[in-house]
């Protein structure tokens, strides 16, 4: 086993930017873009994927290089290596997480295909009307939305499990709640937000009393914990390959094999089938085969296996210390920063922190760190119902890996202190309001920015000048469908047949793309408001390729609207 040195350990990593670069940032008194360019990304959205080591970039590469052929269908050599590498992967995965048998290990997409394979397989054959599904409200939408799909067939009902005051799910009322009704109880091991360990061995216990299956989403859990499915007795367990140093479109299901046989297969075709006929029963393959429709993500599979030895190196318990201490100094930093509230009480159990901050939207901040190279999460997480739970619209969330570094966070501590202190510099001084602004002046004026650190620094200033709208016509007409953060069009013509919009939102860095997008759009009729080239305007500004494709989306969302408008 190799002892775990963050910076070594951090080499493995070619996304990342190296240590030396970041040192040398942090000495220097100016945080500007330039400076970004020669030390890259500081990297804190582990949570959404994490970065991958050279030795899976290598072994995708080595697979299609050396072993590329389909699996278990050609009698030819290459098949037969590339069939070896692919169920070697499945003993990895079974051993990883100490299942029974690779039998009872599916290969799926991710942990999202995972949980719809269940929902419509368990649908078909368990749930009937008035059966009970139970779900954490801090779920994730890939663990609520196929199960609200399947209760809407089967006439079952979704009743949600709540929050104890520190953000896990309160056994008290799992208790209270589940009855001979339940048939279904989903949960996270960790939520992807609240990053609070789950009881789920307890709730387990208590499903099985009821005679409740047991769904656990693991697919925060599976990079910081270790798993054992066995002890903890679960039904099925699922996470995707992508947030443990894997690639992406690979995610499993484990399945208690005589559950497992006992379902209804999900897709068909391909390898999941024994026998065809017109005349007989078409029959179908064994586990874990009946489960894997079609050509599988070969390749995937097998990096995925290259992503668990490459970790399994390590001693898992000092890569937990070094993720703890990082979590620890970055908790308190950030309980140091005045307006900074954490979503639940007291420090999480793994290296996600969500917190918010008075009087600054969650998409500023984080749009204004991505300017610094800070990447991070901001929004619903898609959690929107432990949103409307928690009483927030959204939230900021700092992801760490045992790749990044305490350096890292003082970068990102003295960036958001610089943000803060520049935002409410802005904020006292700059409340000039000014309605119009054109088009050209836009282009011109970004034509001699050349930063996108500056240019972003432009747009929230534009957001200042745009008069903000009446809340009366803040509603469900004038709301932009696809732009991420809250944001309202409306509109009205002259006798001349001259459109005029207004528009409002509560986010700057969208308002600032109001402005520009107004520019455009204001004071023009309906054929010219149509012949609008909007992607060529975007270009001219430099806009769309920094635009994160949330925001991105927004801008283009907004024209979509007005253009709608336009035309009602
Ligand atoms: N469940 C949780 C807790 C997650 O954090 C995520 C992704 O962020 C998912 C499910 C969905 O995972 P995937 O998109 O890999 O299918």
């Amino acid at each position: 086993m190799k002892p775990f040195e963050p910076n070594t350990f951090r080499q493995h990593f070619p996304l990342i930017v190296n240590q030396e670069n970041l040192d040398h940032l942090l000495n220097t008194a100016i945080l500007t873009n330039e400076r970004l360019e020669q030390t890259g990304l500081v990297y804190f959205d582990n949570g959404a994927t994490t970065q991958k080591p050279a030795c899976v970039i290598e072994s995708y590469h080595d697979f299609y290089q050396a072993k590329n052929a389909n699996v278990h269908r050609a009698s030819h050599g290459l098949s037969a290596k590339a069939t070896a590498a692919f169920e070697q992967a499945r003993e990895t995965v079974a051993h990883f997480i100490n299942a029974n048998s690779s039998k009872e290990i599916i290969w799926t997409k991710g942990t999202t295909e995972s949980i719809n394979l269940l929902a419509a397989t368990l649908g078909k054959t368990i749930l009937q009307p008035g059966d009970e599904i139970f779900i954490a409200v801090s779920e994730h939408h890939a663990n609520i939305v196929p199960w609200q799909l399947i209760a809407a067939q089967t006439g079952a009902v979704i009743k949600t499990l709540p929050l104890d005051a520190n953000g896990r799910i309160d056994l008290n009322q799992v208790e209270q709640l589940l009855t001979h009704k339940a048939k279904i109880v989903c949960c996270s091991h960790v939520s992807n937000v609240v990053a609070k360990i789950n009881p789920i061995s307890d709730i387990i216990a208590k499903a099985k009393t009821v005679g409740a299956l047991t769904v656990i989403d693991g697919a925060q859990a599976i990079a910081h914990l270790p798993v054992d499915v066995q002890a903890l007795d679960c039904d099925f367990y699922v996470f995707s390959a992508h947030k443990m140093y894997g690639p992406t479109g690979v995610g499993v299901l484990y399945g208690k094999q005589a559950i497992l046989e006992a379902m209804p297969p999900y897709q068909s075709g391909g390898e999941m089938i024994k026998t065809v006929s017109f005349t007989e029963q078409t029959t179908f393959n064994e586990l874990p085969f009946k489960f894997e429709a079609g050509t599988p993500n070969i390749a995937g599979v097998i990096c995925f296996a290259q992503g668990i030895q490459f970790i399994r190196q390590y001693d898992s318990a000092e890569i937990s210390a070094y993720e703890q201490q990082l979590t620890q100094y970055c908790y308190q930093a950030l309980q140091q920063i005045p307006g900074v509230t954490f979503i639940v009480e007291q420090a999480p159990d793994i290296t996600v922190i969500a917190f918010t901050i008075n009087d600054h939207h969650n998409h500023d901040i984080a749009s204004s760190l991505d300017s610094y190279g800070i990447a991070l999460r901001s929004g619903h997480h898609c959690a929107m119902p432990l949103m409307d739970y928690l009483n927030i619209s959204g939230c900021l969330r700092v992801s760490l890996a045992p790749y990044n570094t305490i350096a890292e966070i003082d970068y990102f501590i003295n960036v958001l202190k610089k943000i803060l202190k520049q935002e409410t510099s802005v904020n006292t001084t700059n409340l000039e309001v000014s309605a119009t602004v054109e088009s050209d002046a836009i282009v011109e004026k970004f034509s001699n920015i050349k930063s996108w650190d500056a240019r972003h620094r432009e747009i929230m200033l534009l957001g200042k000048k745009l008069e903000r709208l009446d809340p009366c016509y803040r509603n469900q007409h004038t709301l932009i469908h696809g732009c991420e953060s809250l944001a309202w069009v409306k509109a009205s013509t002259s006798v001349t047949g001259h459109y005029h919009f207004q528009a409002d939102s509560d986010a700057k860095i969208i308002r600032g793309l109001l402005v520009i997008v107004l520019a455009a759009f204001n004071n023009k009729t309906k054929q010219q408001i149509q012949s609008v080239d909007v992607n060529s305007y975007f270009e001219s500004l430099g806009l769309l390729q920094h635009l994160s494709p949330s925001r991105g989306n927004g801008a283009l969302a907004i024209v979509d609207k007005i253009k709608a408008l336009s035309c009602a």
